[in-house]
């Protein structure tokens, strides 16, 4: 038996045979006679991957979502470059190499050179153009037959690319192991929101020659069990076992309330990134979205995300939460979440640094964009609008003039929008919290975002996985913190919600009811064990 240490990015067990991929073929370098010819050879299968890349974009919204389909538009405008284009071309045209070689060897090079850049984001585009490399290349060999089994099987490979994943899912496909892989890129996102178990950086260990063995993966531990002895089979059979009645049992909550035994209730929301989420947020019951993280739409894209695009992102997330409350925070970027087309400075403390709300007022019309999209997708739903990082009241009052500015400019163009958005604001800065008796009668909710306000108020850095043991989360002065907040909500008549992790740890359930909390946001698939806790309570 080998066990393999890896990176969970869904928890869930699978049991199958492995079954290895390798997108990567060996590509000799051949001298080619008619060099036009393999001009229009390489032109042709240029057009057809970009005919792929636009197919599967179309399919792959259904499956995904706009948001996270979105790639596959940019791995076209890759195939556009003319840097990548020409340099092709050049190959082909001046040294007479075959087609497949210019392709292989400028989409490496290319590759290469993104890798090296700081930027995580810029960093990942070399992902995307290794995929779209193997694409043509595949174009070019006539096309592959994935030859893959037709009974279930864990699909392994050293990487995998984003188009990949989606076009190997489907039933057959148990989960995802890669020997390398990171669990920020758009393959872990993709194969979280298709709910199948996946583990990333396994090592080398995870080598072509376990084919055909079987494994089994848990995505809880995040850990491959390869040949498995009996003793680790049964168990893993029984944990899974497990897992699925559990599962089972508690869609038996669907529809219940989310009520103490004592009769309290509270609202469990559920936190979304994309429509995939919010598609789960409705499987699972979710009484509303309690944050929808924005930043997706600003960090996918190659410029601003402009207001016809943001404004048919949000209405889509309206109409499918039909009705219920949806509370959309206005954009996060900046510092760790930096964008290429911002062209910020590299801090030299980016989670203090130019960030949400700063970054908007110090590029109002970047803020005013979206929230005019927001207005006017307001009309479609029952919509709240959050402002994240505050520290004072003076950024409330900032951010109401450009409130107002917002809605004038849709008023002098006629455009339709929701004229009363209640607006509240994350509590995630020691700051805001200290002075919510005061921010209270400014807006409309509160929202504690328990992974900043943890990160500020304990000097510990979210982003450092070597200070985790440091992050008491029970640390008394956080939830002083909350408590205080809770008390100034209450006192001035407001409600106060919990969106951070924290909201979605059971140990704590008990104490934000007693502080009064009226609202916790959840990752969707954590809202029925959150409602079986608190029934239990
Ligand atoms: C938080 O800080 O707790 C929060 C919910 O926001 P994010 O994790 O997106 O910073
Ligand atoms: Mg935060």
């Amino acid at each position: 038996m080998l066990t393999l240490q890896g990176k969970s990015v869904y928890r869930d067990i699978c049991i199958g045979r492995l079954v290895f991929y390798s997108g990567q073929r060996e590509i000799g370098r051949v001298t080619v006679e008619d060099r036009e010819a393999e001009l229009l050879r390489f032109e042709k299968a240029l057009l057809a991957a970009k005919c792929q890349l636009r197919d599967l974009y179309r399919d792959s919204v259904k499956v995904v979502g706009e948001t996270n389909a979105e790639i596959f538009r940019v791995q076209e405008m890759l195939l556009d470059e003319e840097e990548y284009r020409s340099s092709v071309r050049r190959m082909i045209g001046e040294e007479g190499v075959n087609a497949e070689y210019a392709v292989r060897t400028v989409g490496d090079k290319m590759a290469r050179e993104l890798h090296s850049v700081e930027d995580i984001y810029i960093r990942e585009r070399s992902q995307d153009l290794l995929d779209v490399t193997r694409r043509v290349l595949n174009v070019l060999s006539g096309g592959i037959g994935l030859d893959l089994p037709q009974e279930p099987f864990i699909l392994a490979a050293e990487d995998l690319m984003p188009s990949e994943a989606v076009q190997l899912s489907g039933d057959r496909v148990l989960g995802f192991v890669l020997s390398k892989g990171s669990t920020h890129s758009h393959t872990a996102i993709l194969a979280r929101s298709m709910g199948v178990p996946a583990l990333m950086k396994l090592g080398d260990a995870l080598d072509p020659e376990c084919d055909g063995k079987q494994a089994v993966i848990d995505g809880f531990a995040g850990v491959l069990y390869i040949d498995p002895d009996e003793a680790s089979m049964r168990a893993m059979e029984e944990k899974k076992r497990e897992s699925d009645r559990r599962r089972l049992q508690l869609r038996e909550l669907l529809g219940k309330e989310n009520i103490t035994r004592d009769g309290k209730t509270v609202k469990l929301f559920a936190n979304a990134g994309n429509l995939a989420d919010v598609e789960a947020a409705c499987a699972n019951d979710a009484g509303g979205i309690g944050l929808l993280r924005s930043e997706i739409l600003y960090l996918e894209s190659d410029s601003a995300p402009d207001e016809e695009r943001q404004f048919a992102f949000y209405k889509q997330v309206l109409e499918k939460m039909n009705g219920r409350e949806v509370v959309i925070r206005t954009f996060d970027i900046g510092a760790d979440k930096r964008v290429r087309w911002l062209h910020q400075e590299r801090a030299e403390n980016p989670a203090l640094g130019m960030r949400a709300i700063r970054l908007g007022l110090e590029k109002p019309e970047l803020l005013k964009t979206q929230l005019r999209a927001l207005y006017r997708a307001g009309v479609y739903g029952n919509l709240r609008i959050m402002y994240p990082m505050i520290t004072s009241v003076g950024e409330v009052v900032q951010l109401r003039k450009l409130e107002r500015q917002a809605k004038s400019e849709l008023e002098s163009r006629g455009a339709a929008y929701a004229e009363k958005i209640p607006t509240g604001i994350m509590v995630e800065t020691p700051a805001a919290a200290l002075l919510s008796d005061l921010l209270a009668k400014e807006v409309d909710f509160f929202s504690v975002g328990t992974n900043d306000l943890t990160q500020y108020t304990l000097a510990l850095d979210r982003q450092d996985e070597g200070l985790e043991r440091f992050g008491d989360p029970e640390h008394r002065a956080v939830l002083r913190l909350i408590e205080t907040v809770a008390r100034n909500a209450h006192a001035a008549g407001i409600w106060i919600g919990v969106c951070g992790e924290l909201a979605a740890d059971t140990a704590f359930t008990e104490e934000f009811l007693q502080m009064g909390i009226d609202e916790l946001s959840v990752s969707p698939g954590m809202i029925l064990e959150m409602r079986q806790k608190i029934r239990e309570l």
